[in-house]
């Protein structure tokens, strides 16, 4: 059960085992997983270790516990219920109400100092205080489901018991050993855990907020040891995850008395009553935060909604939060994020001045709040709200002008966008060159109908402001600044792919925000060690 980390002050082991496959995992390119739990600090983790235990023993203390329910009045049907949490859901709430959580938050658990003396506790020794049999060690179940996410496996409990039972030099890493056949079964701490140990812990952290302050503590420090540089700029984007669940269409009526309808995932109980029409324990939804995410036209997803951010040079995902309620618009979930990502991590807030969004956030409103309240520029790829292109009063020679403010000529040129005249309110434009530095007019076979004047540098016409009036004349799409801006911006997508096919898998196997989150969390703890590894 001893780590092969030992600190001063601690006695060495008298027999240090030597085993070939550790010396061979140690040594693969694609053990990195086994050399970061081989060599995991597991001294950076008594602090957690310490409420873990203290979460563990109220856990024990409450299963004994009977809830009872409250109430004494009728009990609300179903078909009620429904309608109530529908109306609760915060895509649903009216303009009037309070402003919806947007972000998924949990339940606040207030940090307190543990009661076990964090100092005390190392891999294999647990508090002497609680009773009963000896509780498995923290340390090798956290080294569990980190490990399950390094190699690529969802870091949920079904997987991690699959493979502490199927891979020994897993288990053996992690500080357990098999249970042997043809010995007596008593029970021993150092033994894998079981399923239902492995499901316990997971809840316990959960429930406990460990799993999101691990992730903190990774983060700060990969920000504190300089394993993350500070960048001016952070970039986000929302992602789905398939959710564990169906659902069932509902209708009401609406404000204005008119028939609509929306998705949402089934009502359920958590009693074990015998009969759920009659009994008094309320009616929850069996998947929260679950609900339609419209990706195109054609392709609708029941699922989970995660926002990402990261910074756009390093491609370095820095957070993912659960949102509310799967069904709201991403317009609304970068901004509560960004702000939530600066209040957690207080050095970034100095160095970022500048945020990326695709069009989604394209809003006058949204880009004024962000310089407002947090003093950052909002710059989101161009939403031109209208598809077809400009075909009246152009000037001579052009066909049409894109709605993204791109002139195309009768032969078919694009023409490059020079800047604006602020005198005359006008965009200037001019025509492209070949490669070779001619100007396309100059052997053009509309040249005659276009250009009237022997002119060298080919065409350059002018635009007024009013023609595009979905153009901002302080900020064009077309200016090379923007463009250069913005390629930086799909770095975000491969920091979603990391996270959601390198690390784990996104059809989830959970139903909820609180294991959804539990889940990103546990993602991030391992994409950070990760990162250290490796840096
Ligand atoms: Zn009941």
């Amino acid at each position: 059960m001893l780590s092969p980390q030992l600190l001063e002050g601690y006695q060495a082991p008298l027999i240090h085992e030597v085993h070939a496959d550790d010396q061979y995992l140690l040594n693969t390119l694609e053990g990195e997983w086994f050399e970061i739990l081989h060599h995991f600090r597991w001294w950076d983790y008594r602090e957690h270790a310490g409420a873990y235990y203290d979460a563990l023993y109220e856990f024990n203390r409450q299963a004994g516990e009977q809830t009872a329910p409250t109430e004494e009045t009728a009990p609300e049907t179903q078909a009620q219920a429904k309608l109530r949490l529908l109306f609760d859901r915060p895509t649903m709430t009216s303009e009037e109400a309070p402003p919806p959580q947007i972000l998924y938050q949990g339940q606040v658990v207030e940090a307190t100092e543990p009661t076990v003396d964090p100092q005390t506790l190392a891999p294999g020794v647990v508090p002497p205080r609680l009773v009963g049999r000896k509780p498995k060690c923290f340390f090798g179940l956290l080294k569990s489901f980190i490990g399950t996410a390094l190699m690529g496996f969802p870091a949920e409990p079904e997987q991690v018991d699959l493979l502490l039972k199927t891979n020994p030099s897993f288990a053996r890493v992690c500080g357990f050993v098999p249970k042997e056949k043809d010995k007596a079964p008593t029970y021993q701490g150092s033994h894998i855990p079981s399923l239902r140990k492995l499901e316990q812990f997971d809840q316990v952290m959960r429930q406990a907020g460990l799993w999101d302050r691990i992730k903190v503590n990774e983060v700060t420090i990969n920000l504190h040891t300089g394993v993350i540089t500070p960048e001016k700029e952070l970039v986000g984007d929302t992602t789905h995850y398939r959710a564990y669940s169906s659902f069932e269409t509902l209708h009401y009526e609406d404000d204005k008395g008119k028939a609509q309808k929306k998705s949402q995932s089934k009502t359920t109980k958590t009693c074990a009553c015998d009969d759920w029409s009659s009994c008094p324990h309320e009616w929850i939804l069996s998947d929260e935060g679950a609900g339609t995410i419209v990706k195109s036209k054609t392709k609708i997803v029941w699922g989970h909604k995660a926002s990402v951010i990261g910074l756009p040079q390093q491609g370095i995902a820095l957070d993912a939060v659960a949102i509310s309620d799967a069904a709201t618009h991403d317009g609304k979930t970068f901004f509560p994020h960004v702000e939530q990502v600066l209040g957690c991590y207080p050095s970034l807030s100095e160095s970022i001045e500048r945020v990326l969004y695709d069009s989604a956030c394209d809003d006058a409103t949204l880009k004024a709040q962000f310089q407002d309240e947090l003093g950052i520029e909002l710059k989101a790829s161009f939403n031109p709200r209208r598809t077809k292109p400009i075909t009246e009063h152009l000037p001579r020679g052009i066909e049409k002008i894109t709605p993204y403010g791109v002139p195309v000529c009768s032969a078919g040129y694009e023409f490059d966008y020079k800047g604006c005249r602020y005198a005359n309110e006008t965009f200037v434009y001019q025509a492209p060159c070949h490669k070779d530095g001619a100007c396309v007019c100059l052997e053009c076979p509309e040249r005659l109908q276009c250009c009237n004047r022997t002119n060298q540098s080919g065409r350059t016409i002018t635009v007024s402001f009013d023609t595009l009036p979905q153009i901002d004349p302080n900020d064009p799409p077309m200016a090379k600044r923007f463009k250069a801006i913005m390629r930086r911006r799909p770095s975000v997508e491969r920091m979603i792919k990391r996270l959601k096919c390198d690390l784990s898998d996104e059809r989830l196997s959970k139903r909820g925000n609180e294991s959804f989150q539990a889940y990103l969390d546990k993602t991030m703890i391992a994409y950070h060690l990760l990162l250290r590894y490796l840096y």
